[in-house]
């Protein structure tokens, strides 16, 4: 039976061991364990190899994931993790938090009659096992080819950017206001989702393939900050990864009100010693967090396992029409939290720190284009007790011009960058723009592939005004 195929029918699914929500509710570690090799071959045995694989269709990187399938399988690992690493930067990232109900796993055809292919858990053993035996390493590039990239934010988007850039033998600079390297990788998505030395382990590797960082180093028109004019003078192309930071906030009575937090704040603070530690702990409280996206449940498992007294998370739709991953949510009632559907905050009580959120109750009206229910308030309200507010209401750009004062930079309506269609390159000539900052709050995973897209772009536009040599993509010194 070694190496056969489209064993789905006799093989059921078995997704990784998952730790027991007593046990993972104390500690920030990942929640799920690792596949071990027998059980990532009998998984991946599976598939029933589609000619036309829904998979790949719905993976935004178009993984040839049938094939790297049977290459474990069949236990040829090292090829596997080749065939996997060249449409993916960072598959190891990708295997533990893509939301791949909604992606590959979602569109898996053998799904209607038995459970999908694990395709991220063996995307992430894959790479894993590639780690273990040496196989990952830095793409220096063959030789330089005299040109500079200035890339601006060291999320996913850039550091996929970077990577591709360097391979070819370009001078590669990150500017990043943070400390460290990695964006909403480091400082946004929880530990219990990726641990953050699985993202200082690959930056790491961007340092060694000759990624220059210059960390703590705003570009902007502050003091102390470079401004993109200076950029755009030093260097011979620019890449702007931003992502979107500016917090859509809550309304209402009491709004101002001490205890009530942004969630980005609150993320970023339980993931740096010392910081504004009574504010921005949950330990002792009682938690009401409003929304109900991903961001939300990243806020009530990380209030559970500061040891808050009570997390509730207030939202206006209920559990069918709710944007959160049904598996986030299914964890997060594993480990404690409760839900209170088909409530929107009306005001915030206390006197000067909040002690209780007003919920006005609401009802599903009519569904809009893409079949999400409408909400209307009821007469009816109701009270909940709180210490602690967290806001995770989404994400929005800044103002993109003034901030980095190019009044001529072009901004959509939802104040993003305006692109050239079907193009990275952004109104100002050799500055080019991908991820959040373009997309509006998206996926590790679309970021990725802007990068590397975005960096194709940019070397067909600096090969195009220079006769330079650029080395083929995958050569490795
Ligand atoms: P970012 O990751 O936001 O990186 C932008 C970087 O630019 C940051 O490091 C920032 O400090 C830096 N920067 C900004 N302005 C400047 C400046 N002026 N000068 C210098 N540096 C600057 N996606 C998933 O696929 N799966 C998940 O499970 C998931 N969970 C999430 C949980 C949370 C709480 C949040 C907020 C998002 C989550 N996402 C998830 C979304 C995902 O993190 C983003 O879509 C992705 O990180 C966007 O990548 P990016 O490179 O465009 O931007
Ligand atoms: Fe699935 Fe994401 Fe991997 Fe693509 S990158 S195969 S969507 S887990
Ligand atoms: Fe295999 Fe499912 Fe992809 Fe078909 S859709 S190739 S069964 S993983």
């Amino acid at each position: 039976m070694a190496g056969q195929m489209l064993r789905f029918v006799n093989c059921p699914q078995r997704l990784p061991e998952k730790r027991s929500a007593s046990e993972r509710k104390v500690d920030f570690a990942e929640i799920y364990k690792a596949f071990d090799p027998q059980h990532a071959q009998e998984q991946a045995s599976r598939c029933s190899q589609c000619g036309i694989p829904y998979c790949t269709v719905h993976c935004p990187l178009g993984n040839v994931i049938p094939e790297w399938l049977r290459l474990v399988t069949e236990g040829r690992m090292r090829e596997a993790y080749d065939l996997s690493s060249q449409t993916n930067s960072f598959p190891e990232i990708c295997g533990r938090i893509c939301p791949q109900d909604r992606l590959c796993e979602g569109n898996c055809v053998i799904r209607p009659g038995f459970r999908s292919v694990t395709i991220g858990a063996v995307e992430r053993h894959i790479t894993e096992t590639a780690f273990k035996e040496g196989w990952v390493v830095p793409r220096k590039p063959v030789e330089e080819n005299g040109q500079s990239v200035a890339i601006v934010g060291s999320g996913p988007a850039g550091l996929a950017c970077a990577e591709r850039l360097r391979a070819q033998g370009y001078s590669v600079h990150i500017y990043e206001r943070q400390d460290k390297p990695g964006g909403l990788l480091m400082y946004g998505i929880p530990g219990f989702k990726l641990e953050k030395t699985v993202v200082e382990r690959r930056c790491q590797l961007l340092a060694e393939q000759g990624i220059i960082f210059h960390l703590g180093q705003a570009i902007g028109a502050g003091a102390n900050e470079i401004s993109l004019e200076t950029l755009r003078a030093q260097y011979d192309a620019v890449f702007l990864a931003t992502g979107v930071y500016r917090a859509r906030k809550v309304q209402g009575p009491g709004a101002g009100l001490h205890g009530i937090v942004e969630a980005l704040d609150y993320l970023k603070a339980s993931q740096t010693e010392g910081v504004d530690g009574d504010r921005l702990s949950a330990q002792g409280k009682r938690v009401v967090v409003i929304g109900g996206g991903d961001t939300a449940m990243d806020c009530m498992r990380t209030a559970i396992r500061q040891g808050a007294a009570e997390v509730v998370c207030a939202y206006r739709r209920d559990r069918d029409n709710m944007p959160g991953s049904r598996q986030e949510v299914a964890n997060a009632e594993e480990e404690g939290a409760h839900f209170e559907w088909m409530v929107s905050p009306e005001a915030f009580i206390g006197e000067g720190r909040v002690e209780a959120v007003r919920l006005r109750e609401m009802r599903l009206g009519a569904a809009d284009a893409q079949g999400r229910r409408a909400v209307e308030p009821t007469e009816a309200t109701r009270t909940v007790k709180a210490d602690m507010v967290i806001c995770a209401l989404g994400f929005e750009a800044e103002d993109l011009p003034a901030l980095w004062q190019q009044p001529e930079l072009a901004v959509t309506k939802w104040g993003t960058l305006d692109v050239k269609a079907g193009g990275y390159e952004t109104s100002l000539p050799g500055v080019f723009a991908g991820g959040d900052i373009v997309r509006g709050a998206s996926l590790v995973v679309w970021a990725i592939r802007d990068g590397r897209e975005a960096a194709d772009a940019i070397s067909a536009h600096l090969s195009n005004k220079l006769d330079i040599k650029v080395s083929p993509v995958g050569e490795c010194a």
